[in-house]
């Protein structure tokens, strides 16, 4: 179909012939045809029978011209119309059949004409005249302007036989022209308007199923795209179903709490994680809609609400809370996050996690931090205590050598001085030893040598060592023993164990400046208690760990008045630890203190 032709809503024609621009004009004709065939070849049948009935009015009316008159009607008007039937029948019919119609017409039209010539002044013919005109106008479907052009060239005709052939009266032409210019002004005009209604109809058809083309194109158009979107609405839809289970996934599976509310702090969303702690804790069953606030205990209600506020006045952060369980403590860390829809905080969501193992890792950092500031300060501090302890003798041994050399001295003098160099000497001796032991034990170089020890031998030993010195501070120096049937001789380390104890009788001494000191030990099965009892200045008890510790004293800023590199009760400690024992002091600042350890033992 040529839609272009027939874009216009308004129906283009000529106002005479009718005819549309040419393309529709085909369009119009071929349609016109189809729809007229078959009235075409009633209108032809009907009218050839009539042509021929009207033969028997021949007979009656003028039965000396019958013969011609059925000449007229037999033998050229009515085979004329059956060739044309016949044609109508073939393809060529719709190229010419408004010729041949024209031609039947003209021809009817024409025979008719004839017999009223034969008595011009009987009307009876004119009659069929009339029969013939509407015929042609209004029967036969010969187009308007093809009809009109029959109608008129009749008229022609008769007028044309009517004055020169049969020289008929003038009032006989004049009231025919009458008559048949009358009939074909009203068959024009009747069809003229027909074939302009069938053309307007034809046109709003035409318009009708073009619209009808677009419309199902567009329907054509539309319902690809809505499978289109259907089919993106379907992608997407998997799309959202597989990330939202992945999400669930996730949220469901981790151990951390999860969970969101609204404006009114009611729940939209809660995972188990965060479900099953709560009901731990609290012996609530959160659901989504439950009010979380009115869900706490009372004394949490306050501090959770102003942090959900601060999530709805959309702030976003962090806080950590210690909680104490059954378990002991426990650390959680919980992110608040504002929940936006159209640039408004519609509620908030949740993060919680347990966050004590990370805690306490960060604690015992610090802890490890700060003890190894503190070894750091202690070994420096032990660096400047024993460049003290060394250089302090080291300065007697010189400065009195130098002054042996001096030939006045008396042998009074002389006795003294050595007797400081040999002190210095043995001080030094001391230290260097002590050196030695807390890197030997340091480097784990320290053997152990079990060999048999009597433990009487060892009391009294100790006891005649330190008599002396302890006599000439003022101090009571008493050991006590077990009553016992026999020695007591046991196996282990003996040099070691003659350290401790000396260690520990010399600290006690030490740190008295008046009183008593008892050691001695108790006699337990398999085990040895020994103690070192003194009324001395005593022991702080945030220090009474501590002086077990290397290169520490009870006091490092009091410490100078008392010599010492802070090592013996390391040594000691290590020591008796090596042999299995444990070392621990019982004391109270200036009241005294008592050492204890434990050894055991085989017999
Ligand atoms: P030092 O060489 O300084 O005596 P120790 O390791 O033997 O080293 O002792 C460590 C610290 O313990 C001492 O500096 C002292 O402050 C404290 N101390 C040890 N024994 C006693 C005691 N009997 N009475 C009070 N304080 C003591």
């Amino acid at each position: 179909m040529e839609k272009s032709e027939i874009k216009s809503s308004e129906m283009i024609y000529n106002k005479i012939t009718l005819s549309f621009p040419e393309q529709i004009e085909k369009l119009f004709r071929t349609k016109y045809y189809i729809d007229s065939i078959a009235q075409v070849r009633i209108a032809l049948l009907l009218v050839m029978f009539l042509y021929g009935m009207f033969g028997i009015l021949d007979s009656m009316i003028f039965p000396q011209y019958a013969h011609y008159f059925f000449a007229i009607r037999f033998f050229v008007v009515i085979p004329l119309s059956i060739v044309v039937i016949l044609l109508s029948y073939t393809k060529v019919f719709q190229k010419v059949w408004q010729f041949l119609l024209l031609v039947c017409f003209i021809v009817g039209g024409s025979g008719i004409i004839a017999m009223t010539m034969f008595e011009p002044e009987n009307y009876a013919y004119y009659a069929g005249m009339m029969l013939v005109i509407f015929s042609g106008y209004l029967f036969l479907k010969i187009r308007f302007f093809v009809a009109a052009i029959g109608g008129w060239s009749m008229i022609l005709i008769f007028n044309l036989i009517a004055l020169f052939y049969v020289k008929a009266s003038s009032i006989v032409i004049i009231s025919n022209n009458f008559f048949f210019v009358s009939a074909n002004l009203v068959g024009m005009f009747a069809a003229y308007f027909m074939e302009l209604k069938i053309r307007q109809n034809f046109f709003l058809n035409q318009k009708l199923d073009e619209e009808k083309v677009t419309v199902e194109e567009l329907n054509v158009d539309l319902e690809k795209k809505i499978e289109k979107r259907t089919k993106e609405l379907i992608e997407s839809k998997n799309i959202a179903e597989e990330v939202s289970a992945n999400i669930a996934a996730i949220i469901e599976g981790t151990f951390e709490s999860i969970w969101a509310f609204d404006t009114g702090f009611r729940i939209l969303y809660i995972n188990q994680t965060f479900q099953r702690e709560f009901f731990e804790s609290f012996g609530v069953r959160l659901e989504p809609g439950v009010n979380l606030i009115e869900s706490l205990p009372e004394p949490l209600q306050a501090i959770w609400k102003s942090r959900y506020d601060r999530v709805l006045e959309n702030e976003q952060f962090t806080v950590e809370d210690a909680v104490q369980t059954e378990g002991g403590i426990v650390y959680i860390q919980v992110g608040f996050n504002p929940i936006i829809r159209q640039g408004k905080v519609v509620g908030g969501s949740c993060f919680g996690r347990d966050i004590t193992f990370k805690k306490l890792a960060e604690l015992e950092i610090i802890e490890a931090k700060e003890k190894a500031e503190e070894s750091d300060r202690l070994k420096s501090a032990f660096l400047a205590n024993m460049s003290h302890e060394i250089r302090t003798p080291m300065n007697g041994i010189l400065g009195f050598s130098e002054l042996l050399k001096e030939p006045s001295l008396s042998g009074e003098e002389q006795r003294q001085y050595i007797e400081i160099i040999e002190k210095s000497g043995n001080r030094m001796l001391g230290i260097i030893n002590d050196i030695v032991d807390i890197s030997k034990i340091e480097a784990g170089l320290m053997e152990i040598n079990i060999e048999k020890v009597d433990i009487k031998h060892l009391i009294d030993y100790v006891f005649s060592f330190f008599k002396l010195e302890a006599e000439s501070k003022g101090l009571k120096l008493s050991a006590v023993e077990p009553e016992l049937k026999q020695p007591l001789i046991i196996k282990t380390d003996r040099e070691k164990l003659y350290a401790v104890l000396i260690n520990l009788v010399k600290n006690a001494i030490k740190y008295t400046d008046d009183g008593s000191i008892e050691f001695g030990y108790e006699y337990d099965r398999l085990k040895l208690k020994f103690f070192v009892k003194d009324t001395g200045i005593g022991i702080a008890d945030n220090r009474q760990k501590a002086i077990f510790e290397r290169f520490i004293q009870a006091d490092l800023i009091n410490k100078m008045p008392h010599q010492g590199a802070g090592l013996g009760l390391s040594i000691s400690k290590a020591f008796i630890e090596m042999l299995d024992g444990d070392i621990w002091v019982e004391s109270a600042e200036d009241e005294g203190s008592t050492f204890f350890f434990l050894l055991p033992f085989k017999v």
